[in-house]
């Protein structure tokens, strides 16, 4: 019987230890901010008209554990609202004082930071190392995960040719390019990618160069190698020639060989890349027009021209494109609205993170809506780098101010449903854009919520 006793005392003690863990991970998943601190300041109380009181307590913060929404770094202001104490101010102030000394967890939700809402007593904890502990596992749990490359990887552990890579014995990865048959060649470890640059196929023999990335023990090296597809070779063509002089007979096609199937390595550079060699050529070509005979008793006959305005210079002309587009064909927002639709069906998200930066900035929130819609995290990157770099559509001047701030509403709901955050809307007087201040603040709480693990 006593054994019985010690038993349920067991499962009790155990079920109990269950239910304030759980509670605990409750109380975690529903705050929208985790800080330790401690409260430094409490006004006196404000009675609104019901009668309850008012306070705005002020917290000093220690440490910023986690949050889904802005939070200041140093001191918080909350109003607390009291509606058990309407008589016993003195009471809460007791509380406060407890409040004040040591450290505290507060578990903030975002009413409580926004608007005048009650803190629960079950909301301020004792800032225990369990706490803590239990805090960060469950924020490295809901870590966002980007992986872009993730292909299977199906190659052995002792695969010669990861290893070869991995210690860069070049010599080694270019023999197994020459004469092994080694594709798929994403399905090797070291293999980040494999992307053809372009391919001539008009008349054999082509060429065809392929980028790739490989993973090294120092760490990414980019490479290139071009390609012969297809092989001819003539012979003996002084017969076919005399033929055709003597008899006017055409037998050059009997005097070659040709193989359309054959695959030759013509080149394979390690460390460069083959868009690096695109973007000089075309540095050079914008130097050559920008420098007449005046221009070159000044900068000689190279004008200096940085790489990034080359970037720059690429990219606009693309841009204008759209825009001429747009301009040109009269049902263009219906056939870019289906266009987008299309491609959210389709789930292509590379694409429609092209379309939610299109000059014409209702398109590109109709893509941006779209994006959070089918919950395209590892767009998440890129659409932190339009909302930090600030936007150059403004090609079509006729449209609105509020077409731009509809933008930037859309960019900042997008990143909030893909990273589980809230942003405020905060008031921005005197015409200064409240959806950019807005994002401005929510930067650094949505890069704390993913990593990309490429
Ligand atoms: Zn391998």
């Amino acid at each position: 019987m006593k054994k019985f006793g010690l038993l349920i005392f067991l499962v009790f003690t155990l079920l109990q230890a269950l239910a304030q863990t759980s509670a605990i991970e409750a109380t975690i998943n529903a705050s929208d901010v985790i800080i330790s601190g401690k409260v430094i300041d409490c006004s006196a109380a404000m009675i609104d008209d019901l009668g309850t009181n008012n306070y705005i307590v002020t917290l000093d913060v220690d440490s910023i554990y986690l949050r889904n929404t802005f939070v200041q770094q140093q001191h918080i202001q909350l109003f607390w609202k009291v509606n058990g104490y309407e008589n016993e101010t003195a009471a809460f102030q007791k509380k406060i004082q407890m409040y004040k000394q040591g450290k505290w967890v507060f578990f903030i939700n975002r009413i409580q930071l926004y608007s005048s809402a009650q803190m629960n007593e079950d909301q301020i904890q004792v800032l225990t190392p369990e706490i803590e502990a239990k805090i960060n596992a469950i924020k490295q749990t809901n870590l966002i995960r980007i992986n872009n490359y993730a292909q299977n990887k199906t190659c052995p552990e002792s695969c010669k040719f990861c290893k070869a890579i991995s210690q860069e014995r070049w010599h080694r990865v270019k023999r197994y390019f020459k004469h092994k048959t080694i594709y798929p060649l994403t399905a090797h470890r070291n293999v980040k990618w494999a992307l053809p640059d372009h391919d001539i196929i008009l008349t054999l023999p082509s060429f065809m160069t392929i980028r790739y990335m490989f993973n090294t023990s120092n760490g990414q090296v980019p490479a290139y190698a071009r390609y012969q597809v297809g092989y001819y070779h003539s012979f003996a063509s002084w017969i076919p020639w005399t033929l055709h002089k003597l008899f006017h007979i055409q037998a050059y096609r009997y005097f070659h060989f040709e193989n359309t199937n054959k695959l030759i390595l013509r080149k394979f550079n390690v460390k460069q890349d083959a868009a690096t060699s695109y973007i000089s050529a075309y540095q050079q070509s914008i130097a050559r027009m920008l420098t007449d005979s005046s221009l070159i008793k000044v900068y000689g006959p190279n004008m200096p021209i940085p790489a990034e305005l080359v970037l720059l210079h690429l990219v606009s002309e693309s841009e204008f494109r759209f825009y001429l587009d747009y301009q040109s064909m009269p049902d263009y927002a219906q056939r870019a609205y289906q266009y987008i639709d299309d491609l959210k069906n389709k789930d292509q998200i590379y694409t429609l993170c092209l379309m939610a930066f299109h000059t014409n900035p209702d398109f590109g929130r109709y893509a941006l809506k779209a994006l959070a819609d089918i919950r395209a995290i590892n767009t998440i990157p890129f659409l932190i780098q339009i909302a930090e770099q600030g936007r150059p559509a403004y090609a079509n001047s006729d449209l609105s101010i509020d077409a731009h701030e509809h933008y930037w509403q859309q960019l900042s709901r997008t990143l909030d449903e893909l990273t589980g955050c809230y942003t405020y809307a905060h008031h921005v007087p005197f015409g200064v854009s409240g959806n950019l201040t807005a994002i401005a603040f929510s930067l650094p709480v949505w890069k704390s919520k993913y990593v990309v693990l490429n």
